[in-house]
């Protein structure tokens, strides 16, 4: 064997195995592809710096790593996805915000939706989450109990909304649920948060005190059963597109009455052919995108899941109050 830098890991001398292992079938530099088919059939990270590239709709992250399927109070849903995936500094906020909001009484986070293990487009749902700084987080709160790998397939999240209506039904809707998306506007890192209209303006109506934080929660469609986090690029990207700013605008005026209006809910007009969906082609992602999907990936999930130390288990992250009630896992599934 030649040379090698020390500096290199033994992660990087297993490479090549993995790279084999890793089920993704090699992207060819020639053969342009579509994006989400490409990015859709990697099972593992790189092995490099956490790195973001492009913008939320349309790049890919380098460096992701996994947030763990069970924490002390976090349960990560729809595991048969693989998108439990993201910039190592969203998933330090997710495990932050699961113990901040836990003293609040949520019980735990269920997790959606973070990325794709080198982020990227999909093959369903989901414009954005392509960067690594997105995190959809349910508006449901974790039983006490862990649930099973099929449960986390067939549960259904919750609709905060009264049936038929734009309005959070007030039977559903908690102050714990108020604090815990104040808990997530609240961190620095945090640039928005996406939320339904209706559930920005029970904020709006009922929040008091501090309501700078309002700032940062959008409305937009959906986001009724979850709510979205969305980090601000972060330092070590120079690639990465950033979104306008917010600003100071609590946006409890006029922007959010226009949601009340029939204009944002119009059905397409009948007769007009609806137009094919565009289909995004690797070559269309920024150039490093490209590249990325032949970087090396890591021997194992367990090498690059955050928290947990090489050949360590689930236990291996330091559990912050863990309610008693709920039984950790002994190995990670
Ligand atoms: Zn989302």
């Amino acid at each position: 064997m030649t040379f090698r830098p020390r500096i290199l890991s033994a992660l990087f001398l297993r490479i090549g195995l993995a790279v084999a292992l890793s089920g993704s079938a090699l992207f060819s530099a020639q053969a342009d592809a579509p994006a989400k088919q490409a990015f859709g059939s990697v099972k593992l990270p790189s092995v490099t710096a956490p790195e973001s590239y492009g913008f939320y709709s349309k790049g890919c992250i380098s460096g992701a790593v996994a947030l763990p399927v069970d924490g002390p109070n976090w349960q990560v849903m729809r595991l048969s996805r693989n998108r439990n995936w993201g910039h190592p500094n969203l998933i330090a906020l997710l495990e932050k915000l699961s113990r901040d909001s836990a003293k609040t009484g949520w019980n735990g986070l269920l997790v959606g939706d973070i990325s794709q293990p080198r982020g990227g487009p999909m093959l369903t749902g989901h414009a954005s989450h392509q960067v690594g700084l997105d995190a959809d987080i349910w508006l449901t709160p974790m039983p006490n109990r862990r649930f099973t790998n099929q449960e986390r397939e067939d549960v259904s999240a919750v609709s905060m909304l009264k049936a038929n209506s734009l309005y959070v039904d007030q039977n559903k809707w908690t102050p714990s649920r108020t604090a815990l998306l104040k808990h997530a506007a609240g961190y620095p890192e945090v640039e928005r948060l996406f939320v339904h209209p209706g559930i920005k303006k029970q904020l709006c109506e009922t929040v008091t005190g501090d309501r700078s934080w309002l700032a940062k929660v959008r409305p937009y469609w959906g986001h009724h059963y979850h709510f979205h986090v969305r980090l601000r690029c972060q330092a070590g990207s120079p690639d990465c597109k950033p979104q306008e700013p917010t600003g100071k605008d609590d946006g409890c005026g006029k922007s959010l009455d226009w949601w009340f209006t029939d204009e944002p809910w119009k059905p397409a007009k009948p007769g007009e052919k609806p137009k094919p969906p565009k289909i995004m082609m690797v070559s269309q992602l920024p150039q490093a995108c490209a590249s990325l999907l032949n970087a090396p990936a890591p021997a194992s999930v367990q090498d690059v899941t955050f928290g947990l130390k090489k050949g360590g288990n689930a236990s291996a992250f330091a559990p912050e109050q863990a309610p008693a009630s709920v039984p950790l896992p002994a190995q990670k599934p």
